[in-house]
């Protein structure tokens, strides 16, 4: 957009000061370019990007194959709705099929929405008496009402009630209370393989396969969101693999099209059929565009090999994070699954993300006191030093060493 040239991120601050509803907290800079693992302001700045489009650009930015297929589809066909069968549709569900447990896929356009889509599919699927639903506090699985809901963060309830019915939280990791919610009332268990919002937080070894117990002794749906770990993100497709415990329903999101809005919910053969004609459905969901993406996406990681570079880029952080934590007594833990990492700070890490900032890297902070890292498997070793460096940096002005 050539009109971006002669405008300053200020001009378009202003713009948003006016006309869009103030319900997020942003930095004071309006990006205008990306390429790669850098992304640009409008006044010309480069960043490098350590969580591009918040976790959603695995392949980095404006990967040329996405850009490819979608330049390329939309032109031939943008939307048609899910009363008519498309070539692309079936081919993401088959590709995503094929690298995960060979079940069935139901698109949507956002992890939220997927989430529904499980929610809904767990008590269809379950007798009629059956509607509970077991999540995590501290996990995180959208906005929409339902999965606020089975969102257990009391912080995202205020204001909001009454919620929706039927949802029972126990603490991450606690499979004895697990145990005791289970009821003859209850579906299904639904958990992030690894919490991410809530801090990057990994499960104790125990922990999913003791769930898959459970599920399986109760008849209970396993449902994992994958939103923020699926896709390549751990270093092999979906986390479930990574910890080898395999679900009944899947949600995907963020990294799925590599960049583009969109979202899946998948589920065994078996069960697919009970979410019935009729009962739930997504305008765009499937679309051309997204599903060109989509497909894009995942032939990408294969062709270029990046679920191999992603181990191996895991292990260059893992050992540089280390060593800053050596030196630092702002660093009490750092998390590492494949390309999921945090970094868990004994102060607030604001200051930090800022001072990151400034020195032109972008990370993000969760949870207060957790750096966040999700950066695209398409770095080079050099950008891995070269982003370390930075945040070591930052860290050594903040008193840290
Ligand atoms: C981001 C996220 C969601 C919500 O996805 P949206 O696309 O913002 O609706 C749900 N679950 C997890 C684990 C997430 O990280």
């Amino acid at each position: 957009m050539e009109s971006t040239v002669s405008t300053s991120s200020e001009q378009i601050i202003e713009l948003f000061r006016q006309y869009v509803i103030p319900n997020y907290g942003r930095f004071p800079v309006a990006l205008a370019r990306g390429e790669a693992a850098y992304v640009w302001d409008v006044e010309g700045n480069r960043y490098l990007d350590f969580f591009p489009g918040w976790g959603c650009n695995l392949l980095g930015h404006c990967p040329p194959t996405v850009v490819e297929a979608v330049c390329d589809q939309v032109a031939r066909l943008i939307h048609v709705p899910n009363t008519w069968y498309t070539e692309a549709q079936g081919l993401w569900a088959k590709a995503l099929s094929e690298r995960s447990f060979g079940g069935q896929a139901f698109f949507c356009n956002s992890g939220t929405e997927a989430n529904e889509a499980a929610i809904k599919l767990a008590r269809l699927h379950t007798p009629a008496k059956r509607y509970k639903i077991i999540t995590f506090s501290g996990g995180f699985h959208g906005r929409t009402l339902g999965s606020t809901t089975a969102t257990a963060q009391p912080k995202y309830h205020e204001g909001l009630g009454p919620l929706v019915a039927g949802f029972v939280y126990a603490p991450f990791g606690d499979l004895e209370a697990v145990e005791r919610l289970i009821d003859d009332e209850t579906a299904a268990i639904m958990v992030e393989p690894i919490q991410g919002e809530g801090g990057v937080v990994l499960p104790p070894d125990d922990f999913l396969p003791g769930l898959r117990r459970l599920a399986d002794e109760n008849e209970l749906l396993l449902i994992f969101d994958e939103v923020q770990t699926g896709c390549g993100r751990t270093g092999e497709w979906f986390a479930y693999q990574y910890f080898k415990v395999q679900p009944d329903v899947m949600t995907l999101a963020k990294t799925i099209c590599g960049g583009i809005a969109g979202a899946a919910m998948l589920t065994t053969a078996q069960i697919a059929p009970s979410l019935r004609p009729g009962m739930h459905a997504a305008t765009f969901g499937g679309n051309p565009i997204a599903a060109r993406a989509g497909i894009a996406m995942l032939e990408t990681i294969d062709r270029e090999n990046l679920l191999e570079h992603a181990k191996k880029l895991s292990r260059v952080f893992r050992e540089r994070l280390d060593q800053l934590a050596g030196e630092s007594e702002l660093i009490e833990e750092v998390r590492i699954a494949g390309l999921m990492i945090g970094v868990q700070l004994s102060i607030e890490g604001a200051p930090l993300v800022k001072a990151c900032m400034d020195r032109r890297l972008l990370i993000n902070c969760t949870h207060g006191t957790v750096l966040r890292l999700l950066p695209p498997m398409t770095l080079t070793e050099n950008q891995v030093h070269e982003g370390c460096d930075i945040l070591a940096d930052a860290i050594k002005q903040h008193g840290g060493s």
